[in-house]
């Protein structure tokens, strides 16, 4: 059953009128009501309200709208409706490929300054199908001696590249503590840009400590949209005293508080987009369709979707391949096979993927950022991007030179999944300093 034309035909964005936050949320709730229903009858799709483990059913929780081939859901509320795979990450794809990714229905692509090809690509791509595209960028205000004028100016800058007079989302990158968002200079750009009309929406991403950093900015009111480090290991783990059993422990999106930012993003109606989708392996190769006709990388994106919290699940469309093995997961529910190969991939990964919860930083005597530095290896090693790995170490040591790891072991002890060790810090340091 299909959607009546005038929903199917309405613009990919949603409605584009900016209403006062109130307003825009009491409208949202109505509407999610009605793309609800719609979504229940029209689409069938089940998308769980709670932590969803591996081997359970996802309840039905409907908030979405399909056309063609392609799954929309609110971005909480901003009302913009997104495509549920959207396209993120750094290199940006080839033109050809975006191009294609776009006239499948994939309608939300976040980029940043820093994302090889990103701002400029996007920028040639979406130059006369803006309307139809919703551009998330940012920026990194950390060591700017004025961050209001930093801000606005990097702002500006982005338009430039991105060929557009408006940005959908503009983002604080990489925020590490909430006032990275709140403090007054920040605040005082984004009221100015949104005045200017050159933003509509306030966000930022968080790879590290999502609970103690999101959870105050959803509460705060000022956040619209929020980028979060999000997959399938960070609902579930091999403890350290299950590792020779290979038990995969599956609650552990509860147990590590990141279903209480799920609750907040839902409760306070923060868009949500999930990144690094893909977490767990190297760079995604497209597979042999395996386990009920399911790949890893599409079983991995279905994870992601199976929390109707999550609105949009971020990838990388680095070829056609790529292109289709991912798109073959939208609308897609879990099956027992798909969890099957998760729990596999799970048992044989888990202490090799940091889950970036922040335990070991916290407990590191030096504050040494340890997950941004194994993000970094990962960027390296097993990803292939040794340039981009090295840029972003430079985005973390442009304040300084980092201490030396004084080799305490306390964060491998405050680690839960085993990954942080005495040797990591040097190892990164040796490679990318
Ligand atoms: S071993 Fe090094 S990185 Fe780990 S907690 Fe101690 S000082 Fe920090
Ligand atoms: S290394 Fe372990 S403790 Fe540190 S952020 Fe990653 S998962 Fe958390």
């Amino acid at each position: 059953m299909s959607l009546p034309q005038q929903v199917l035909t309405s613009t990919p964005c949603g409605e584009k009128r900016i209403t006062p936050a109130n307003d825009s949320i009491q409208l949202s709730r109505r509407e999610f009501v009605r793309r609800g229903a719609l979504g229940a009858v029209g689409v069938g799709l089940t998308l769980g309200s709670g932590a969803m483990m591996l081997g359970q059913e996802a309840p039905a929780t409907p908030r979405v709208e399909k056309r063609g081939d392609m799954v929309y859901r609110r971005l909480g509320r901003t009302n913009l409706m997104v495509s549920e795979l959207s396209i993120g990450g750094s290199p940006s794809p080839e033109p050809a490929v975006f191009t294609e990714a776009l006239d499948r229905g994939m309608n939300f692509v976040d980029t940043s300054a820093g994302y090889a090809g990103g701002e400029e690509r996007i920028g040639e791509v979406t130059e006369g199908r803006r309307d139809s595209v919703i551009i998330s960028t940012k920026c990194f205000p950390y060591r700017m001696a004025d961050p209001t004028a930093g801000v606005i100016a990097a702002c500006e800058t982005a338009l430039g590249k991105l060929r557009t007079d408006h940005l959908d989302v503009w983002c604080i990158h990489g925020v590490g503590a909430p006032e990275h968002f709140l403090a007054d200079p920040i605040q005082a750009a984004f009221e100015q840009l949104k005045t200017q009309g050159k933003i509509r929406f306030a966000g930022v991403s968080c790879h590290t400590d999502p609970v103690r950093v999101l959870i105050p900015l959803f509460e705060s009111g000022k956040l619209d949209v929020a980028i979060m480090a999000f997959n399938v290991f960070s609902g579930n783990t091999v403890k350290p005293e299950d590792v020779k059993a290979g038990k995969v422990y599956d609650n552990w999106l509860a147990d590590s508080g990141l279903q209480s930012v799920l609750d907040s993003a839902k409760q306070h109606d923060v868009g949500l987009v999930a990144m690094k989708t893909m977490g767990g392996g190297a760079l995604q190769k497209p597979d042999a369709y395996q386990a009920d006709g399911s790949t890893l990388a599409q079983a991995k994106i279905k994870w992601v979707l199976s929390q109707d919290a999550v609105a949009t699940a971020l990838s990388e469309v680095l070829s056609y391949e790529i292109l289709d093995e991912n798109l073959g997961a939208v609308g897609k529910t879990l099956t027992p096979g798909d969890q099957a190969l998760l729990r596999e991939h799970v048992r044989e990964r888990s202490a090799s993927v940091c889950r970036m919860c922040g335990a070991c930083q916290r407990a590191c005597p030096a504050k040494l950022p340890i997950p941004d530095l194994l993000r970094c290896l990962t960027y390296r090693d097993l990803h292939y991007k040794p340039a981009y790995a090295r840029q972003v170490y430079r985005e973390i040591t442009a304040a300084g030179p980092l201490p030396a790891c004084g080799a305490c072991t306390a964060c491998a002890q405050a680690c839960p999944h085993g990954v942080a060790g005495p040797g990591k810090v040097e190892q990164t340091r040796g490679v990318l300093a």
